[in-house]
């Protein structure tokens, strides 16, 4: 197992937010996590990733048969820990080049332009466009969704949590970005995938739901799905 959650409880001041998070992810899956706006999946996904304010008052996170939960931000990205954040961030006078490079795995800083090329052609950018451009406001936000997956392609982590990757960008490329995830199942890569879209979600190797920052089902992509659709109140699909 890669990742092994027990028994999370977060607050934020005096507000409630992850009341016992148990997850499993295994390694090469792609594990869905589904919930209605405000269940806790942002939350999660920080407090995974070691988010200064994030830091669980209980519980365990064991991420390859380490204890992480008490470690820096910095050591978890070294362990091969990643997050691709649900608003990207923009870094003004960076080029697109140089942001793919600066978190680019060391085996292809030896070429590292063909990866880079490789990476933005998979997301459906075209390199010859954007290799130049900064990574600021000058993208679009899908723009920058995208390189933030051409980022985790040059990065090739471990585990890539991904915070609705699908947001913002249009519906007809839902199939591009898995596209992207089957690549980097295949380079290796475990993915937790934060999403509200069902053909997502559906397409995963399992899928847990969260409500009320707990996981309250686990398992089958398609059950998790019909149940978060039909019997879950307020969850629903977008
Ligand atoms: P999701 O990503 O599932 O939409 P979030 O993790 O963003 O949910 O939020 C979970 C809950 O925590 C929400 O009720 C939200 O209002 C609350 N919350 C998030 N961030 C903070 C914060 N910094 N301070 C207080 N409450 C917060
Ligand atoms: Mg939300
Ligand atoms: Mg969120």
């Amino acid at each position: 197992m890669l990742l092994k959650v027990e028994e999370l409880y977060l607050k934020k001041g005096n507000r409630q937010i992850l009341n016992g998070v148990n997850l499993e992810v295994n390694e090469n899956e792609i594990h869905a996590i589904i919930g209605p706006n405000g269940a806790g999946k942002s939350s999660l996904a920080y407090t995974l990733m070691g988010v200064s304010g994030y830091e669980p008052y209980k519980g365990k996170i064991v991420f390859k048969n380490v204890d992480i939960t008490n470690k820096p931000i910095y050591e978890r990205a070294r362990m091969g820990l990643t997050l691709a954040w649900q608003e990207p961030a923009r870094f003004e006078g960076i080029t697109v080049k140089k942001y793919l490079k600066i978190g680019m795995n060391k085996k292809y800083l030896n070429n590292p332009e063909d990866k880079i090329r490789e990476a933005l052609d998979l997301v459906g950018l075209k390199c010859n466009k954007y290799m130049e451009r900064f990574v600021d406001d000058s993208l679009s936000g899908g723009e920058r969704k995208r390189i933030e997956l051409a980022s985790i392609i040059c990065m090739e982590p471990d585990l890539a949590i991904l915070d609705e990757p699908d947001s913002g960008i249009d519906m007809v490329s839902i199939d591009e970005i898995l596209n992207v995830f089957e690549y980097l199942k295949e380079q290796g890569c475990s993915l937790l995938v934060i999403t509200h879209r069902e053909e997502m979600a559906k397409n995963a190797d399992r899928t847990s739901l969260i409500c009320n920052g707990e996981v309250i089902l686990t398992g089958d992509p398609k059950k998790v799905s019909e149940f978060y659709r039909r019997r879950c109140g307020k969850c629903k699909f977008r």
